[in-house]
């Protein structure tokens, strides 16, 4: 049996900045802090939920408080000269220069970072598939147009271009139909990554609209869906309409010989704590679904190992798998958020340290950077030089998988492209 949970919070409703004001908590931090958020979430998009404000938000540690750092745009997320800029022309009341104004901060903030739009979009009979992306030789990535939002919005994502309502910027697809054909001229791809956005965002009819049709396809073992959903709107697997059609959903897709691999983002161990969650999860474990966890490590919001810790001994004992501890990307209001590569790997072993080997599934910090996804194993002292180690967890070449190499140690790189090669090399191994 499912567990359907007291209907707390009704149906999904967003909250955004025209109605944000009227939440008693908003209303209580300062009158400056307000505006800020105002200015900012005219550049950074901004939705959130009554779950997220009244469960996980503790408006008593506004601005500190993590949740509130993760959903709120806030000044320091912009450059000062473009904060003011945007500042101005919304106190002018002028909508088409505020218009100008936000489209160039935009454009400056690197909205598809790693040529996620440009790059790896395969072809079918000479025709780019616009909405799929397939770098690794056993993952397509589907971005199903249904599922181009979330029930809140990360300050960190880093497909906030998704959001913001520009076509060129965008990718999603509405043809399922594609996919299928694409999967069967490539037997080699076992895994499809239905992304977004969010897709749990999509009512479960439209998902198996999606889902169904994969469920034909022979060679695919695995369905995994990205999604934040359990974190920011758990009522999506207990007592929204068509919850439980959902969970059928998925055991459908489980007794085709399929593995349903819901791939969570929990940023911080609150996001655990709730019932309404522990709920969720029960439900989907009930269904069949693996749930693996993953999240970038951002200042402001988890930068410290025993956060991670204690996310990862929650995860276990909910009965889900750690996976990935991500390096913030090269995106958006990086440069608030972005914690260097030292550091990163510093938290992660603190935190690694500190959990049971049934944590240790976890894996980290790692890039998903332009040659494929590096993790940074630690540091060294080799023949004098220090060093970091890095490794292919996933390579668009296969064969650089498992390949340890070094970069030269630096306490200020935050991405792979900052780093240069160890002991007198001109390039690293898989730069041709
Ligand atoms: S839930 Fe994911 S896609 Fe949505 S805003 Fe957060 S990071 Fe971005």
């Amino acid at each position: 049996m499912y567990a359907t949970p007291v209907d707390a919070y009704g149906r999904y409703e967003p909250v955004t900045l025209k109605n944000i004001h009227d939440h008693p908590g908003f209303r209580r931090i300062p009158e400056a802090l307000r505006h800020e958020v105002e200015v900012a979430a005219q550049v950074l998009p901004f939705r959130t939920n009554p779950y997220v404000l009244d469960e996980l938000i503790d408006w008593d540690a506004v601005p500190d408080d993590p949740i509130f750092q993760l959903v709120f745009p806030q000044r320091a997320m912009l450059e000062p000269e473009a904060f003011a800029r945007v500042e101005a022309a919304l106190a002018a009341g002028d909508r088409d220069a505020l218009t100008r104004e936000v489209w160039r901060v935009r454009r400056a903030m690197n909205p598809h970072p790693a040529g996620q739009l440009t790059h790896n979009v395969p072809e079918l009979d000479g025709r780019r598939l616009a909405g799929l992306q397939h770098k690794y030789a056993e993952t397509v990535l589907f971005f199903p147009a249904g599922g181009q939002t979330c029930h809140a919005f990360c300050t960190y994502c880093f497909r906030w271009a998704q959001f913001v309502g520009d076509r060129d910027l965008k990718f999603e697809s509405n043809r399922v139909e594609d996919l299928v054909r694409y999967l069967r001229a490539h037997p080699e791809v076992t895994d499809v990554l239905v992304t977004g956005g969010d897709p749990m965002v999509m009512k479960t009819a439209l998902l198996a609209r999606y889902l169904e049709p994969l469920l034909e396809v022979e060679t695919l073992r695995s369905i995994r869906i990205g999604s934040k959903s359990l974190a920011y709107w758990p009522m999506r697997f207990t007592t929204d309409p068509d919850a439980a059609e959902l969970l059928r959903l998925f055991e459908r897709v489980v007794a085709r010989g399929k593995q349903l691999a819901f791939m969570a983002h929990f940023s911080h161990p609150r996001e655990l704590e709730t019932g309404p969650v522990r709920a969720a999860i029960q439900n989907l474990l009930g269904a069949d679904a693996v749930i693996r966890t993953q999240a970038p490590l951002v200042r402001h919001v988890n930068d410290d190992a025993d956060v991670w810790a204690e996310k990862w001994r929650r995860e276990v004992s909910l009965g889900l798998v750690p996976y990935y501890m991500f390096v913030e990307r090269d995106t958006g209001p990086k440069r608030y958020f972005e914690v260097p590569l030292a550091e990163a790997q510093r938290i992660f072993a603190g935190a690694y340290r500190q959990v049971s080997g049934l944590a240790r599934t976890v894996r980290g910090p790692s890039m998903s950077a332009f040659p494929g996804k590096v993790r940074i194993v630690g540091t060294a002292e080799v023949a004098g030089e220090k060093v970091f180690v890095l490794e292919f967890l996933q390579a668009r070449d296969p064969s650089w998988v498992g390949r340890p190499f070094f970069a030269r140690y630096s306490e200020t790189a935050t991405w792979l492209d900052e780093l240069e090669p160890a002991f007198g090399a001109a390039r690293f191994f898989y730069e041709a």
